[in-house]
């Protein structure tokens, strides 16, 4: 693990840098901020780290109550990953994609181009139109990135326009809306094409890894390095001339008061304002229109496993009302299910998610099994069952709507960008663990050279 200062500590010598959230953005933030020489603490409101990022551990199965994916496509999470010296708790993982349609899956692997070729979801003609957004996405995808998605403002069209001049309605149905659904847990009549561009250049057709110990490894890996306080909740932010005060509760529930050089706030957009009153109004606005999805998942620890090979099946509107995501756990990564077990997972988009968050788990999990057995997809499921697990994830990932790429446009040129406060989370791009650790580290990078023009007089700390 290489966590030693990567230049000379200078005037940014222990200067102290508080980071609001010990999700994968604030960690990440937090990791390389530690790495740059400065003393920096992670506030955290919870008892874990981890966020949206975890894994619950449950009678043997090994359960990831937030994100799942971990396409290739991840550069950025990659090296950091090597740089916390955790490359040796992952591995390739599973690839293969499913689709309903009629009753049968038709899967696609890291092959896609070769499989749609011979596939039976798509007629002839939808495959040729396909290849419009094949040319789409390629010549779009240097410039949406999970660093920024404000360089490719002719990608922010509704997802509807989009399939009315490019596409067909067969290819709306049986790839536009599953993956909005799937990836997104919203459906494609609230989302920008963006979204889309994102997903079939990252995480179609490219190989996956992952860790047996479950999503939880990087921030628990991560959080290993650092100094975490734990049940501590944020009240505010404040900048002052030379430094930042932060005001938090401590776990025993009392009020207390920090002085540091910096801070960085990483929290999920919408709770930004409540947190640093003096956020510009631009950015303000940018995030407290942002809407996140929910959504509401349950996990089947199963005695036996099925025969199907997929990882994930995506379930269209047209075969199911509303739409489904299915997680075949044991075939997505390993170590979630004890040898010739299975850990099968439906995940509900938001409509069906928020009707259903509030009930109690034994109905959610009862609603679930009715799905399943409608699906037809696994016999004698119930039979089998010999875990049960409800997540509830509000937020989830956030929205992009056609229009929100200008708002963020505008949000991100209000950001002094010499401020002391500064922020990070997953609603700079695709709204995922690799977009809000990229944007901790930018943010980390970001602070270090403000730190550097403006050290915080020792006697502020
Ligand atoms: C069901 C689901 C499936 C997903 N699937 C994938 C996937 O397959 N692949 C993928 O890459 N991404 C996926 N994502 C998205 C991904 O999990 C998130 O985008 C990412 O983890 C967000 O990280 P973050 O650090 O920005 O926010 P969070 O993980 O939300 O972290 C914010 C942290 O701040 C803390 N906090 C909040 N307020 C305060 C306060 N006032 N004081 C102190 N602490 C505070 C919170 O407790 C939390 O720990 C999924 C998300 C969900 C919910």
């Amino acid at each position: 693990m290489d966590n030693r200062p990567t230049s000379p500590l200078s005037a940014r010598a222990r200067q102290k840098v508080m980071v609001v959230g010990a999700g994968i953005a604030g960690l990440s933030a937090a990791f390389r901020l530690q790495q740059s020489g400065y003393d920096v603490t992670v506030l955290e409101r919870s008892a874990h780290v981890g966020g949206r990022m975890w894994t619950e551990e449950i009678d043997g199965f090994r359960v990831d109550t937030g994100a799942a994916l971990l396409p290739d496509s991840y550069r950025q999470m990659r090296r950091l990953i090597r740089d916390a010296g955790l490359t040796g708790e992952v591995v390739p993982s599973g690839d293969i994609y499913g689709f309903l349609r009629d009753g049968k899956v038709h899967r696609f692997g890291t092959h896609i181009p070769l499989d749609l070729l011979t596939t039976g979801l798509l007629s002839p003609r939808s495959k040729m139109r396909l290849l419009r957004l094949a040319a789409d996405t390629r010549r779009l995808r240097d410039r949406i990135t999970f660093r920024d998605l404000t360089t490719a403002p002719e990608a922010d069209e509704s997802c509807i326009a989009y399939t009315d001049r490019r596409l067909n309605q067969e290819l709306f149905d049986y790839l536009i809306e599953p993956l909005s659904t799937n990836y997104y847990f919203a459906p494609p009549e609230e989302l920008s094409m963006t979204h889309v561009y994102l997903a079939a250049s990252s995480a179609l057709g490219t190989g996956y890894f992952n860790s047996p110990q479950g999503m939880a490894f990087l921030p628990r890996g991560l959080a290993r390095h650092l100094d975490i306080r734990h049940n501590t909740t944020v009240l505010s932010v404040q900048e002052n001339d030379d430094h930042v005060t932060v005001r938090h509760t401590d776990p025993t529930g009392g009020e207390r008061q920090q002085t540091a050089a910096a801070c960085v706030i990483a929290v999920p957009g919408p709770q930004v304002a409540g947190i640093w009153p003096d956020l510009p109004a631009p950015m303000g606005a940018f995030l407290s229109r942002l809407r996140y999805s929910t959504c509401l998942h349950v996990s089947f620890g199963l005695t036996t496993r099925p025969p199907e090979t997929s990882m994930w099946i995506f379930v269209p509107r047209r075969e199911h009302p509303g739409g489904l995501g299915l997680c075949l756990d044991h075939n997505r990564a390993p170590g979630r299910a004890p040898d010739g077990k299975a850990l099968i997972t439906l995940y509900w988009p938001t409509q069906q998610s928020e009707s259903l968050y509030d009930l109690p788990d034994q109905d959610i999990t009862a609603r679930a099994l009715h799905d399943l057995d409608q699906l037809g997809l696994f016999s004698g499921l119930a039979r089998q069952i010999e875990m049960t697990s409800v997540s509830r994830c509000r937020p989830c990932v956030p929205l992009t709507h056609p229009g929100s790429i200008a708002e963020l446009r505008n949000g991100l040129r209000s950001l002094d960008h010499t401020s002391r406060i500064a922020l990070a989370g997953d609603y700079y791009s695709f709204g995922s663990t690799n977009a809000a650790l990229t944007s901790g580290e930018a943010t980390a990078t970001r602070l270090t050279v403000t730190l550097e023009a403006r050290p915080a007089p020792r006697h502020t700390l």
